[in-house]
């Protein structure tokens, strides 16, 4: 390949309203694009510090430990449970959707005994089942779930789930890859003990790093391990030393402009408030489900177990869903997506992420998708989608 084959970088500009990545905003780019300093600069080591404290902020939580680890949010995931779990563990996952089924392969991988928690897809698991599960089992290492189900658009609630998780000395996992940023997160208050996310999603920052807070209970356990975490690169009894003051050993290179992104990624997100961005997205979801309502298009999840941050709706009866997915990112350059497993080629997953929740993006989905169910002759009358939406807004 020659210099000249090699044509200048010019992807099409999208609006990315899919499962993430999400817009990221031109004052996290510059971020990103700043020249890097060395991992062990004593000017980065006070970034990271910053980095730190306002992850602890956006988490709400006091837990000393709390970093970003180097990767995308699967790589939270793999760091959550191949440091909580030794082989013989038992572990209690919640599978409703893709990413229930991730963890539990993921503990698998750990030799850990798995006991699925199933529930259909776009449902969500109570109290009582988790606890019947746990005191069925006995000895129980830990309980995940994930929060945000991006697959089918439910919302985990979690009242109470920390405490039965306490009460049976069970550990608790969450997964709030989809939801921090974007609605409510409170890993103190519900007694969560390993919380991991992503950035490229609520917190609007470009793919590459995965939030990840351990209570200072995980981190005894992690202390007291009998083996090895089997992960070289994702152990967080070494990684701890790069990220605790005064010790700052070397493990590997921190991924030094993904730091600068999310920390301004972070910066925004504290500007704004988290309650005014969480009523943001709420609103914007609220008008994107109106306009769709009046398309013919129906929540996958129930009402008050949605994600304001991924809206999971059923594509209209009689309408194929890759070919009108497919005309509005040609034709408007507007990302959505499809559905995975069981949901395949039934829905659209429409993501209103951090900077993606705004009217504007709104406005551009809704009049995207009546164009082309128009052609198809799916339209009641022209304009009702957006007229739905608008009467939200002025509401
Ligand atoms: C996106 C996502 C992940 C995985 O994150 P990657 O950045 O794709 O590795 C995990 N859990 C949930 C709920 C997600 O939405």
């Amino acid at each position: 390949m020659t210099a000249a084959s090699l044509s200048e970088l010019a992807p099409p500009t999208r609006l990315l309203l899919g499962p993430g990545p999400s817009p990221v905003s031109p004052r996290v780019l510059r971020a990103l694009g700043t020249p890097p300093l060395g991992h062990l600069d004593p000017a980065f080591l006070v970034i990271m510090n910053e980095l730190q404290a306002a992850l602890r902020e956006v988490f709400r939580t006091r837990n000393p430990f709390t970093i970003a680890v180097s990767g995308t949010g699967s790589a939270g995931m793999e760091a959550a449970l191949v440091n909580l779990l030794e082989p013989g563990d038992t572990a209690v996952v919640g599978v409703n959707g893709v990413f229930g089924a991730r963890l539990a392969d993921i503990a698998g991988r750990c030799g850990a005994k798995v006991v699925k928690l199933e529930a259909p897809w776009g449902e969500v698991f109570t109290p009582a089942e988790v606890e019947e599960a746990l005191a069925r089992e006995g000895n129980v290492k830990l309980v995940a779930l994930v929060h945000a189900e991006t697959s089918t658009g439910a919302r985990q609630p979690m009242e109470g789930m920390g405490d039965l998780c306490r009460r049976h000395g069970a550990l608790l996992v969450l997964d709030t890859v989809t939801s921090l940023g974007g609605l409510p997160v409170e890993v103190d208050a519900w007694g969560v003990d390993a919380c991991y996310s992503g950035t490229q999603k609520c917190l609007s920052c470009p793919p590459g790093l995965a939030p990840l807070t351990f209570s200072p209970r995980a981190v005894e356990v992690l202390k007291s391990r009998k083996q090895k975490v089997q992960s070289w690169y994702l152990d967080m009894s070494m990684i701890a030393d790069y990220w605790t003051e005064g010790k700052r050993a070397y493990h590997h290179t921190a991924p030094i402009n993904m730091v600068y992104a999310l920390r301004e990624a972070l910066r925004l997100v504290l500007e704004e408030g988290l309650d005014a961005r969480f009523a943001r997205h709420a609103r914007h979801s609220a008008a994107l489900l109106a306009g769709l309502a009046a398309l013919g298009c129906r929540p996958v999840a129930a009402e008050g177990r949605r994600l304001p941050s991924l809206n999971c709706i059923f594509a209209p009866d009689g309408v194929a869903e890759a070919p009108v997915r497919k005309a509005v990112l040609e034709e408007f350059d507007i990302e959505i997506g499809g559905g995975l497993g069981p949901l395949a080629g039934k829905v659209w997953r429409i993501g209103l992420m951090g900077d993606g929740a705004r009217q504007g993006s709104v406005v551009a989905v809704l009049s995207a998708l009546e164009q082309v169910l128009a052609r198809q002759g799916k339209v009641s009358r022209p304009g009702v989608a957006l007229e739905a939406a608008l009467r939200v807004y002025e509401g």
